[in-house]
């Protein structure tokens, strides 16, 4: 992408929006939504290809909402590279509104099946992922007096069920890392959290453990679409400043 060129926005409520794990599901479903609302939004990912599809999906929405989307390769593991990001926002525009936390990867298994490689990948995006973004962005939230930071959780934030343990486990901890950030926050940064119960994406391809797999297999029957996450995330960033969409959990109607 080009930098070193500010864009001024042509309205008030046009907003700078990082997404993290845009190439696919909930965070594609957000890139797209917010285009199509005019936001100007990276979308960082590692799968280049998936994200420059979604580039030439969203053109004719970008086209008409004054919106643009602009695809970067992204490992949120790497600190360097997360805030690289973050540079390339603010050499194109200027400035950051929002980040999105939301890569993430759910290998679920039994603690008893010792795949410790995919507690540490876990661990890794899940928690060190959200925690280079907050680390990047922070400051520029801090100097600006505004920001929003929107972490995509989940259900598994709120409960754990058997091969859940290290899922929910990162997941609880990027619930507390980001309410821990809204009370120590200015009140001029917001903070949310979204936690979806079953939504339809490919964050099951992630479980290489049998059993776990085929117990998802029946548990996700009854999922959402990535745009009912998306819908959310768009219901918090346009509330006014002064009002702080603290968490939203949201689920099929069918799961218990
Ligand atoms: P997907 O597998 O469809 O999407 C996951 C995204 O995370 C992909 O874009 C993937 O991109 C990205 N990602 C994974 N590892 C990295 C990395 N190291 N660096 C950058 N991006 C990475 O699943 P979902 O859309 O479902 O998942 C999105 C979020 O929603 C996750 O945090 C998940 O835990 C959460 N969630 C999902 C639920 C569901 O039922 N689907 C329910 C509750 C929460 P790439 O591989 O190209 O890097």
């Amino acid at each position: 992408m080009s930098t070193n060129q500010i864009e001024e926005p042509a309205r008030d409520d046009r907003k700078v929006v990082l997404v993290t794990g845009a190439s696919s599901g909930i965070g594609a479903a957000i890139a797209a939504r917010l285009v199509r609302e005019g936001h100007h939004v990276l979308a960082g990912a590692r799968r280049t290809d998936r994200l420059q599809a979604l580039t030439e999906c969203t053109a004719d929405a970008a086209s008409h909402s004054g919106g643009s989307l602009h695809p970067v390769r992204l490992d949120v593991t790497n600190r360097s590279a997360v805030e690289a990001f973050v540079q390339m926002a603010l050499d194109r525009f200027g400035r950051v509104d929002v980040l999105v936390n939301n890569a993430g990867v759910m290998p679920l298994s039994r603690l008893d099946s010792v795949l410790v490689e995919e507690w540490d990948r876990m661990i890794d995006v899940n928690v060190r992922g959200l925690l280079h973004g907050i680390a990047a962005v922070l400051p520029h939230f801090t100097s600006a007096g505004s920001g929003h930071f929107v972490t995509i959780a989940s259900i598994g934030a709120h409960q754990v069920v058997p091969t859940s343990a290290v899922y929910s486990g990162s997941k609880y901890a990027a619930w507390a890392i980001t309410e821990g950030l809204r009370q120590e926050s200015d009140p001029s940064i917001r903070v949310t959290t979204i936690s979806p119960g079953v939504v339809s994406s490919e964050l099951a391809a992630t479980i290489t453990d049998s059993g776990a797999a085929q117990a998802m297999r029946t548990y996700r029957a009854h999922a959402i679409e990535p745009d009912a996450v998306a819908e959310a995330v768009s219901y918090a960033l346009a509330q006014p400043a002064d009002v702080d969409v603290n968490e939203i959990v949201l689920r099929p109607a069918r799961q218990r």
